[in-house]
């Protein structure tokens, strides 16, 4: 049989319109990332894994007006954008961490697809509801990874040992400290960024958090892509993508911690009031900066 010369151009000439599109939307990217970039003083982007790993920790120290700047500048950003900027210029210093509440799960989602290879690791306390370790099961099988467990040097029948039994139940905030915030402290010292799932309206304290921030207490830039985002807004993308969530959010518990220091609240309650019940604590100490 016959194939005209037109037929047999077709394909070509369709991978050609491909290939010419496709360079076009890369070069517009690189050009994009360079410049907000820019601020910092390496200037450099590595997209690849191997080239990810060369990005030297000591390069990248921005000052603080380089850093007030690109917290305007991505102020009104999609997370998706401050993400890839974020992966494009911290690399393998870039770590995100998650309770695996419905914030983290949505921001899990984007980096699955956009820097799949970034470290995604929780602080365990080793006081976890089992709905929120089967939960951490079933988010590595949905996304292929493996979540770094980042924890305390204490057990907790040395703390037991050390501090009394419960001091949860005396002294939440020295609890908080050995079993998250000095954990969390000693981990970040490698790090250039961490991402958290903060938004603004979650507490007083979190009310003037910034998409960019300088972390004066763990000395590194903190990300938090979520900030503006209202609860709605969350829930919607969990539902609109269908990605997994605790079950412990459908039986009364909008905000869940360790299994001591959380209870369900009453419908239209605020949601963050069913932890540390009895005590004026309302955060755990991870986001406080030091003065
Ligand atoms: S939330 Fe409660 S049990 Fe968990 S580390 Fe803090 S005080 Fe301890």
């Amino acid at each position: 049989m016959k194939v005209s010369a037109y037929k047999m151009g077709k394909p070509f000439l369709a991978m050609f319109w491909l290939y010419t599109l496709t360079a076009y939307k890369y070069k517009k990217f690189k050009r994009r990332a360079l410049r907000l970039n820019r601020p910092f003083s390496s200037g450099t982007c590595f997209l690849a894994q191997e080239k990810r790993s060369a990005v030297n920790t000591m390069e990248t120290i921005p000052n603080f007006d380089e850093i007030a700047m690109l917290a305007d500048q991505f102020s009104r950003s999609y997370p998706y954008e401050i993400l890839a900027w974020a992966a494009l210029h911290f690399g393998i210093g870039l770590v995100m961490s998650t309770g695996f509440g419905p914030e983290g799960i949505v921001i899990l989602h984007i980096l699955n697809r956009i820097a799949p290879e970034t470290t995604v690791f929780y602080l365990d306390t080793d006081l976890f509801f089992p709905e929120t370790y089967a939960l951490r099961d079933k988010l590595e099988l949905h996304f292929g990874m493996k979540f770094h467990r980042v924890t305390s040097t204490l057990s907790l029948d040395q703390q037991n040992a050390q501090d009394g039994p419960e001091l949860w139940s005396r002294e939440p905030d020295r609890c908080c400290h050995l079993r998250k915030v000095e954990p969390l402290r000693a981990y970040l010292q490698t790090k250039q960024a961490w991402i958290t799932s903060i938004r603004r309206d979650q507490t007083r304290q979190r009310a003037s958090a910034r998409v960019v921030e300088w972390d004066a207490t763990n000395s590194l830039i903190k990300l938090n892509p979520l900030v503006n985002w209202s609860n709605d807004q969350v829930w919607n993308y969990l539902y609109y993508f269908g990605l997994p969530h605790n079950e412990l959010h459908h039986k009364g518990y909008p905000s869940i911690g360790c299994t001591h220091c959380t209870q369900p609240v009453s419908q239209g309650a605020d949601p963050r009031s069913g932890r540390w019940k009895g005590h004026q604590k309302v955060e755990c100490g991870i986001h406080f900066q030091n003065a």
